[in-house]
């Protein structure tokens, strides 16, 4: 098994990655919590809690594929085309989400600042661009280390319950932020 997917690794594309919880659960999660908070810096701080409370939450996310293999942890593990059409269909579901509530309800700060803080972590420690610089100072690895510590992914097999766990928190997001915003 490790070395189906080490060999499809090794050509698949070109950019490390770290597991995390689909970008749209984490957006949408942060974002609550924010408004729930009333302040965006409040907000922030929240979304960047809420982040690591839901990551030790069992959740699919484009490292269950890689559980039970070496690549699980594998800072430099390259994107394959499904991790990049899983990043890319996230991404796509969760600005449609976050849009459509603001095209609603108009600008909320502490909407904006706790949806940033939800996805803070991932931006710093999975962005490849300055993912090597950060992970190279002593903050950033302890950081690294920490967020990857307390980090659930399901393996691929139980699907469904991560799944699951990802939508139920979107919904419950989404239903609080439709009615509060
Ligand atoms: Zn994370």
């Amino acid at each position: 098994m490790v070395e189906r997917f080490s060999d499809k690794e090794e050509v698949a594309g070109s950019i490390p990655a770290l597991p995390t919880m689909l970008f749209t659960t984490h957006a949408l999660t942060g974002a609550a919590v924010g408004v729930a908070s009333g302040n965006p810096a409040i907000g922030l701080l929240a979304g960047i809690v809420s982040h690591h409370l839901l990551d030790a939450i069992p959740h699919f996310d484009s490292g269950s594929f890689y559980v039970g293999t070496r690549l699980k942890d594998d800072p430099n593990r390259r994107w394959s085309k499904r991790d990049w059409l899983l990043a890319i269909i996230d991404l796509a579901i969760g600005s449609t989400i976050g849009l459509a509530m603001w095209s609603k309800h108009g600008y909320s700060s502490s909407f904006f600042f706790g949806g940033l803080g939800g996805i803070l972590p991932d931006i710093i420690l999975v962005v490849p661009f300055w993912k090597g610089q950060v992970l190279a100072t002593k903050i950033g690895g302890a950081y690294a280390k920490f967020h990857r510590q307390y980090h659930k992914t399901s393996p691929i097999k139980k699907w469904p319950i991560g799944i699951a766990t990802n939508l139920v928190l979107i919904l419950l997001s989404v239903i609080y932020l439709w009615r509060s915003v």
